[in-house]
């Protein structure tokens, strides 16, 4: 028997010896810079003359990897391994493939700071959200594999007098999954191995900036007892090997988590059949937010200013989740921005290595010259109250930024920015607030903070997001707690972490026998 699903406790670095052993954790993951990484296409190490340089985005000098480039040679070979593995994959034993997610949940905990520590090197997470990625990949490992031990079965329908009928799910096919750099390890685990143990065989194509972790999940299947090409692994160019296979005639479904403009590209083209083709190729897309926290007048102060800040700032913003928004009643509206202020003067952005900083650095140059261009539309837009200064001369760095008085249909209240920056505006009541919380092409996350039961109906019945919270802030869904997943242009809201999210890499076969 499978023991109950529980999530992974996070560890608390003020214990000396948790911190002692991170810190171990750390030296080790720095002696191992630098170092090359091959693609893995059926089992077999290629290695290409062109890399990918994954950096430190704390310290540009810093070298986390070279990793091999796939191109569409490689993309090509590698969909025709996943083909031709899935024709037996697909009828392996649904318990065989969970026991490879357990056995791997177990490798990544006996090791788990060393995966913490590189997730503060490739990824620039302090300590304590790296811990909270790696948390929640073991998360995704041990209730995708006992959600496929619930399916295995089928699902349960009814039959006649001398009838027996049954419903099964069987895989899709090859399955190309697309994994985002914010949740590195969490993310990139969740959306593989939640295709693979639902009988697919997967391309993964990590993101460019963050190729290594990907590489090191690869090795812990492996060592779990992953067979070779199941999960193929090659990182490269999305114009290049992302369009390729998103576009491919064998590719059956794509899992995706990223920006809109990506996303949005991704379903178009998958919608358009291929010559050769002989399916509607399905899409599970996860994109942005622009989340809203909603402060009643009826509401604990500092809770509400607690929460913004924490949802704001958190991993510098850069989570879809992350509270961009505050729609505040008019009532208390300055008292909660001036505590938003003092509380976002006291933290700072610096390198995660020593853990003395609340925020990190944001992942590249890309994001640092759109965040900072944001900064200096917001200041056009509204009153900038505290932040809005950057430093990218040793790594990204960013402070916390926040804006008050901003229009609700300004572009820094309606433009997803996915870095530390804040709006802050004016509600005259409660309706007015969920009106302006829904006012976005986004659905993703929200909170209200509020003592009113009459208005916490309201909002649960009006507005309209995926996950919405109650007196707490807007990110950390926890997976088998708080299936996450949003409305409207958030993405397809395929709850990851859900109990129906490995249904969408599948499809329901009936059979039905007459005696
Ligand atoms: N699941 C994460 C949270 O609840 C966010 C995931 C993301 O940013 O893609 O904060």
């Amino acid at each position: 028997m499978v023991v109950p699903y529980t999530h992974e406790p996070f560890t608390d670095f003020t214990v000396e010896e948790n911190k002692k052993e991170m810190l171990e954790a750390l030296k080790k993951v720095e002696a191992d810079l630098g170092k090359e990484y091959p693609l893995i296409i059926g089992g077999e190490r290629i290695t290409t003359e062109d890399k990918i340089v994954s950096l430190n985005p704390a310290n540009k000098d810093e070298v986390v990897g070279y990793v091999s480039k796939a191109n569409k040679e490689l993309a090509e070979q590698a969909m025709k391994v996943a083909d031709e593995t899935f024709q037996w994959w697909r009828k392996s034993d649904p318990k065989f493939r969970a026991d490879i997610l357990f056995r791997a949940a177990a490798i990544v905990r006996r090791r788990k700071h060393e995966f913490t520590a590189h997730l503060v090197k490739e990824g620039g997470k302090p300590w304590k959200e790296a811990d909270a990625d790696t948390a929640e990949a073991i998360d995704f490992l041990e209730y995708y594999g006992r959600q496929m031990l619930e399916f295995k079965d089928g699902v349960k329908i009814n039959s006649r007098p001398i009838e027996y009928n049954q419903y099964n799910y069987i895989p899709l096919g090859v399955g190309v999954v697309i994994s985002p750099w914010n949740f590195l390890f969490a993310i990139m685990a969740g959306t593989t191995t939640a295709a693979m143990v639902s009988g697919n065989t997967v391309l993964l194509k990590p993101a460019s900036s963050t190729p290594v972790i990907a590489y090191k999940l690869m090795e812990v299947l492996e060592e779990a007892g992953l067979p070779a090409g199941v999960i193929n692994y090659i990182p490269g160019p999305g114009s290049e090997v992302g369009d390729y296979l998103v576009d491919h005639p064998r590719t059956r479904f794509v899992s995706f988590t990223g920006s809109r403009d990506v996303g949005t590209r991704i379903f178009e083209r998958a919608a358009k059949v291929q010559k050769g083709q002989k399916w509607l190729k399905r899409t599970i897309i996860e994109m942005g937010g622009k989340d809203t926290i909603v402060v009643d007048n009826e509401a604990d102060l500092e809770l509400a200013a607690q929460s913004i800040v924490q949802s704001a700032f958190g991993f510098s913003g850069q989570k879809c989740s992350a509270c961009s928004r505050a729609v505040i009643h008019e009532d208390v509206y300055d008292q909660v921005k001036d505590r938003v202020a003092q509380l976002t003067k006291e933290l700072s952005a610096g390198d995660p290595h020593d853990n003395s900083y609340f925020m990190g650095p944001v992942i590249d140059q890309g994001a640092y010259d759109k965040i900072m261009s944001y900064i200096e539309i917001g200041k056009k837009e509204a009153e900038l109250i505290a932040g809005g200064t950057g430093d990218d001369s040793k790594g990204w760095f960013i402070n916390p930024t926040v804006f008050a008085d901003a229009d609700p249909e300004s572009r820094i209240m309606q433009e997803e920015i996915f870095g530390p920056v804040v709006g802050l505006t004016k509600a005259k009541d409660f309706d007015h607030a969920i009106e302006i919380a829904n006012n976005t092409d986004y659905g993703l996350t929200g909170a209200v903070i509020t003592n009113n039961r009459t208005h916490q109906e309201k909002a649960r019945t009006d507005f309209h997001v995926g996950n919405l919270y109650f007196n707490r802030g807007c990110t950390a869904a926890i997976v088998g707690y708080q299936p996450f997943g949003g409305f409207n242009m958030s993405g397809t809201d395929s709850k990851a972490g859900g109990p129906d999210y490995l249904i969408h890499h599948m499809q329901g076969k009936t059979t039905s026998e007459m005696f």
